[in-house]
């Protein structure tokens, strides 16, 4: 393959701006697939991925595409998920890349994602196309778009390409302008062989498989490759490109793309980042930018009925194969029984890890409320890292306790203004900056205890926007707070699973919230069952439930017995989701209750 006929390249945009659409459309255009095997979004390969639209696992193409100056040019397209939770896969996808298409909504304009993604883009010195699309919709206006792309963005926006991924209209000259303005690679194949690692995942076929990038020399069927950063060597059995059906090939020579696999056992040994080269001829060095995934939000994962737990650690080990940002540690809560402590990206990859969990392997599940890893530093000198607030060492032996803070920017119309920044405030933000970026938008930067976040934030800031605000995060440090736990108490019974880590200042309105919530929430139960909130031995709130009086049944004139039967069914129904705790039953919305107090 002639280096200088190939151009790699990715999509960037906020999300729903169509990249998936795009990505379609340039694949269809190209004639990489027959209409058979094209299905609706072939990009988007996952099922939970098609329903929240959203691309969380990159996925990549290789198409041939005869240009206007009459060269078949291998034209690479490099998918990346759309989600800060991976904004690390995003920056290594982007490494794999000499271009970006930057695709901004002609109707809805430059948004928070939109703006991360170009620094990403800035920062790998990637030729940047801005791309503006659904030009079809009456509330289209690009020239608007294109100064807000080159005030906000600081990119020239003369020669944005206008787009319909819907109808079809510019994708062409998109096409054009990939040949014309991204930069072929460099031509690097007498070098010993580096290959990016920018995403791999587990086949049971095939075993790991990475998707690489050759940045570097050349990589063939049957020679042996070695990880950089294990220094483990494993035989090449299979190179594909990917078209993007996987399509068997010998070798990929510098500057291409396609996957390779060799009876990997797991995606551990594959890791994003990491470089791919020759243990016979290796590189000096491996390529840069390499970093083990870091997992900001921990939560406990338990299975009501205990005889599930094996299924529940096979499962995990499952999603592991697959997955290598997911830990993993059994926990025991007196709560809630034998179950794990599992770690995330952020808090969309938790969704999706409890949801798949779920949805394709059927286990009943409660999931106690997500939470921060705290730095606890000791009198005696000691540094600890507690991933649960139950777990918090006794507070007469603590020295300081620091939390992760992060740097939020967001993005909205100007009248939703004053109830954000009530929102930041409340939740211990410091404002950094505040902008218009058009006479009627604006720009909010804050940083805030990422704590706070986890807390409803993103829920809330969509209510009060009615859907019109859009935000981005970064964790930037780690600050000490005055932060205290406070325990739930149940009849008398700490409730570990319960537990929350707050600032001093809102304690006692978390705990009164949070008793009020549980008291609406957990059924009434034939005695009184007392609620109470707790830092250390201090009650801080209280409340109860009454006693219920009468049997449900009661309520149906004695003798329609199907009637009957089927209340007693649905109370059932309802009591799978439950867990038992001393002689109270507790729900699974419970233990989620913590998140939806205010
Ligand atoms: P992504 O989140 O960036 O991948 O966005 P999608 O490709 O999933 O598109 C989001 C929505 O916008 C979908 O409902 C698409 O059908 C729609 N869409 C994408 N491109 C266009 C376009 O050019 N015109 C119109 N009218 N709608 C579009
Ligand atoms: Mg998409």
């Amino acid at each position: 393959q002639d280096v200088k006929l190939i151009r790699n390249f990715c999509i960037i945009a906020h999300i729903d701006h169509g990249k998936s659409t795009l990505a379609d459309r340039l694949i269809e255009m190209t004639g990489s697939l027959t209409d058979r095997e094209m299905s609706a979004q072939v990009l988007d390969n996952m099922d939970i991925e098609r329903e929240r639209g959203i691309t969380i696992k990159a996925q990549t193409a290789s198409m041939q595409y005869k240009a206007k100056d009459g060269n078949i040019y291998l034209l690479n397209l490099i998918d990346t998920p759309g989600h800060v939770d991976f904004s690390y896969e995003v920056s290594r996808s982007l490494a794999a890349c000499e271009g970006a298409l930057l695709v901004v909504d002609a109707a809805q304009g430059v948004e928070a994602q939109t703006v991360a993604n170009v620094y990403l883009a800035v920062e790998n010195d990637l030729e940047i196309i801005p791309v503006i699309n659904k030009v079809d919709l009456p509330s289209a206006d690009p020239e608007r778009v294109m100064l807000q792309i080159e005030d906000e963005l600081g990119i020239d926006a003369s020669d944005a390409v206008p787009c319909s991924a819907k109808t079809g209209i510019g994708i062409e000259d998109i096409l054009e302008a990939i040949v014309a303005r991204i930069p072929a690679p460099a031509d690097d194949n007498d070098k010993p062989l580096q290959a990016l690692i920018f995403d791999s995942w587990f086949d049971s076929y095939l075993g790991a498989v990475s998707l690489i990038r050759v940045m570097a020399g050349t990589i063939r069927k049957n020679q042996r490759m070695q990880m950089m950063s294990t220094g483990k060597n494993f035989e090449v059995l299979q190179v594909c490109q990917l078209t993007p059906k996987p399509l068997e090939t010998k070798q990929l020579s510098s500057g291409m793309v396609g996957i390779v696999s060799g009876s990997i056992k797991s995606v551990s040994e594959t890791r994003v980042g990491d470089t791919i080269t020759d243990p016979k001829n290796p590189a000096k060095a491996p390529l840069g930018g390499f970093q083990k995934a870091k997992q900001m939000v921990f939560g406990g994962i338990f299975p009501i009925d205990a005889s599930e737990y094996q299924n529940l650690k096979d499962s995990l080990e499952k999603l592991q194969l697959n997955d290598a940002s997911l830990t993993t540690e059994p926990e025991s809560s007196q709560a809630l029984g034998l179950g794990f402590r599992v770690g995330f990206l952020g808090l969309l990859h938790m969704d999706i890890i409890q949801e798949r969990l779920e949805r394709e392997y059927g286990l009943e599940l409660i999931f106690t409320a997500p939470t921060v890893v705290y730095r606890v530093g000791l009198k005696d000198g000691t540094e600890h890292k507690i991933e649960n607030p139950s777990k918090l060492p006794d507070p007469t032996t603590i020295e300081y306790i620091e939390e992760p803070y992060v740097a939020i920017t967001i993005h909205t119309p100007e009248e939703f203004i004053g109830g954000i920044l009530k929102i930041l405030q409340e939740k211990r933000g410091i404002q950094k900056d505040m902008e218009y970026t058009t006479s009627n938008r604006v720009k909010i930067s804050y940083e805030l205890p990422m704590n706070e976040m986890i807390f409803d934030f993103h829920d809330k800031l969509k209510s009060i926007s009615r859907g019109y605000a859009s935000m981005d995060y970064e964790v930037i440090d780690y600050r000490q707070g005055d932060l205290v736990k406070v325990d739930t108490l149940v009849n008398g019974d700490k409730v570990d699973a319960l537990a929350l880590i707050c600032h001093r200042v809102q304690a006692p309105f978390r705990g009164r919230s949070l008793c009020k919530k549980l008291k609406e929430i957990l059924p009434r139960q034939m005695f009184q069952i007392a609620l109470q909130a707790a830092i250390g031995g201090k009650i801080i709130a209280r409340e109860s439930i009454s006693a219920m009086r009468k049997d449900v049944t009661a309520k149906c004139y004695g003798g329609d017995i199907s009637r009957k039967r089927k209340l007693l069914e649905k109370q059932k129904e309802g009591k799978k989701r439950m867990k038992q705790i001393g002689n109270v039953e507790i729900p699974q919305k419970a233990f989620l209750a913590i998140l939806k107090i205010d």
